[in-house]
């Protein structure tokens, strides 16, 4: 897979203060907030999307989504509620090309989504 601004990040190249890190997964706060809390979990792995993930991947897509868990109660989300997003593709507004879930909160959101 090509180089994209998470796999830069992953290899320190762009310097972030990561809210959370373990052998396959890293999450931190996204530069251009949509909501009061706007953080990023993101796999080691690159994979282009949840679309490239295949059932080898059942297993970290599980924990991906267990660090969503860990990173919304960490950012004091857990009583109010938030919502957890991956987009896909052009029509999904992926502008990002390495899988990654958006964990957002901190006020009611609207839904459907735009
Ligand atoms: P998406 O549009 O779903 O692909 O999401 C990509 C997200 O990455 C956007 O919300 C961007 O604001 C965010 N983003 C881009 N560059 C950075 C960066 N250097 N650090 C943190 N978040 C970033």
């Amino acid at each position: 897979m090509s180089e994209t601004i998470f796999s830069q990040i992953l290899s320190g190249e762009i310097p972030v203060d990561y809210l959370y890190e373990d052998e396959h997964a890293v999450a931190f706060r996204d530069i251009a907030p949509q909501a009061p809390v706007h953080l990023l979990v993101i796999p080691r792995k690159p994979l282009k999307s949840l679309q490239a993930a295949s059932p080898s991947d059942t297993n970290l897509i599980g924990h991906l989504l267990q660090v969503c868990q860990v990173v919304a109660k960490k950012a004091g989300l857990e009583d109010g509620g938030y919502r957890v997003v991956t987009n896909v593709g052009t029509d999904g507004g992926q502008s990002v090309e390495h899988l990654h879930f958006h964990v957002l909160g901190g006020r009611a959101l609207a839904w459907p989504p735009g």
